[in-house]
């Protein structure tokens, strides 16, 4: 039996109906097949009620009010972050920074952490399967430091070669920056053997886990990740806000990325002192009700199960593998389905990527289409865009057969 065949471990019919969005058709009567999740995922109404709510009930700014309001938001605003303090397996709240996102969180380590750490002749080792999210802000402080960027390759069919790692890990290796999930091979990298190899090489990590956290359950002590940054819209949260985890230990000693209100402890007309952590990172206003709509998000992912759902999501890949298998010319991207999660990007031969998506979403197939801010890996494929479907917990196997249906009309009407 193929893990294609292997039956769906999630009530799905039942997921759909917390998902509002979903149940929409276009103008020609089309229902809504979202396949865009790797770019942002949709919410359950959970979340849309509990921003509602926090506007229409809670609302005011965090931690700075002596009134009634600003207590409540507060408290709300810390209650998330201990659900995410748990949901991660970090050891304690100071650990978790809100950001804006996974963008965010890697900008603040590259500037804080970077800058005054990093010097001349110092390396940065990256992977050839980076969002551009986690190359430059480490391309901007290698220019800004002098030191060298290295790239651990990728193997034909898409995975990392880890046979590099001892030749690449060097003294001079001050951080490795690596995706647990890749945005566009789906590809799963082996975190936790590529944190042990480079702190035995004494460089410190940082996790892009922006397409691992809403999909599989992660442990950042199990890992033993030094920063690990992810963005709540594509784990089913609202856009605006993100978390970066960082170990309290270098959290502690490093400088504030961001100056202003709510950062300091102490200003007077030409000096400062930073607060305490997590507040040292959190300057000006943060994404308030964003950041409580954390919580449900978290609370709808742990209900659903995270492993049931990266269950659920190999299996439709598998299906999409099997269903696009005999497409004229076409070539899935990156490795078996066994080893990545539910992403499946394609290539069509003779075909230009925005004409399949674009035939697609005239059938109500919502996929993606470029580079998918992966230039150097799309370099390296040696094509210049893709199409990308990605699943997630509320897709069914009708709609991969949709996507199919559609992918093999789109070969026969440009072909
Ligand atoms: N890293 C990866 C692997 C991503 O897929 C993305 C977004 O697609 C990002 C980083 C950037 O996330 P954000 O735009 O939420 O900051």
């Amino acid at each position: 039996m193929t893990t294609s065949n292997v039956e769906s471990p999630l009530d799905v019919a039942q997921i759909r109906a917390d998902f509002p969005i979903l149940h929409q058709v276009d103008d020609e009567q089309h229902p809504l097949v979202y396949l865009d999740n790797g770019a942002s995922s949709q919410r359950p109404k959970s979340v849309i009620d509990c921003l509602s709510d926090v506007y229409a009930k809670h609302y005011a700014n965090v931690h700075r009010g002596a009134h009634r309001l600003s207590g409540e938001s507060t408290d709300l605003f810390e209650v998330a972050r201990r659900a995410v303090r748990q949901f991660i397996g970090a050891a304690s709240e100071n650990e978790v920074i809100f950001t804006s996102g996974t963008t965010m969180g890697i900008n603040l380590v590259a500037r804080s952490w970077g800058d005054s750490n990093l010097k001349k002749g110092d390396e940065i080792l990256l992977t050839e399967m980076e969002h551009h999210s986690n190359l430059v802000p480490w391309h901007q402080l290698a220019e800004r430091t002098g030191a060298t960027i290295r790239a651990i390759p990728i193997t034909k069919d898409g995975q990392l070669d880890l046979d590099f790692l001892p030749k690449l890990l060097t003294e001079r290796t001050k951080l490795v920056a690596v995706t647990a999930v890749s945005n566009v091979l789906g590809t799963i990298n082996p975190v936790g053997q590529i944190i042990t190899a480079a702190h035995a090489a004494g460089a410190k990590v940082l996790v892009d886990a922006a397409q691992a956290v809403p999909h599989e359950a992660i442990d950042v002590g199990l890992w033993d990740a030094d920063f690990v940054a992810f963005s709540g819209h594509k784990m089913l949260g609202p856009s605006g806000v993100g978390v970066l985890y960082g170990k309290e230990i270098l959290l502690d000693e490093m400088p504030p990325f961001l100056g202003g209100g709510s950062m300091i402890d102490m200003v007077e007309i030409d000096r400062f002192t930073p607060a305490m952590l997590p507040a040292k990172f959190e300057a000006g206003t943060p994404p308030i009700a964003d950041a409580i709509a954390m919580t449900p998000a978290i609370e709808y992912l742990e209900e659903v199960g995270l492993e049931r759902i990266l269950q659920h999501e190999q299996s439709l890949a598998a299906y999409a593998h099997e269903l696009l298998s005999d497409v004229k010319g076409l070539r899935i991207l990156g490795p078996e389905v066994t080893a990545k999660a539910g992403i499946v990007s394609f290539v069509v031969d003779g075909l230009a990527a925005s004409d399949v998506a674009t035939f697609l979403d005239g059938r109500g197939v919502a996929v993606r289409e470029g580079h998918h801010c992966t230039l150097p890996l799309h370099k390296k494929l040696g094509i210049s865009a893709s199409v990308r479907a990605s699943f997630y917990l509320y897709n069914t196997r009708e709609e991969v057969e949709k996507l199919s249906d559609a992918v093999h009309a789109a070969v026969e009407f440009f072909g």
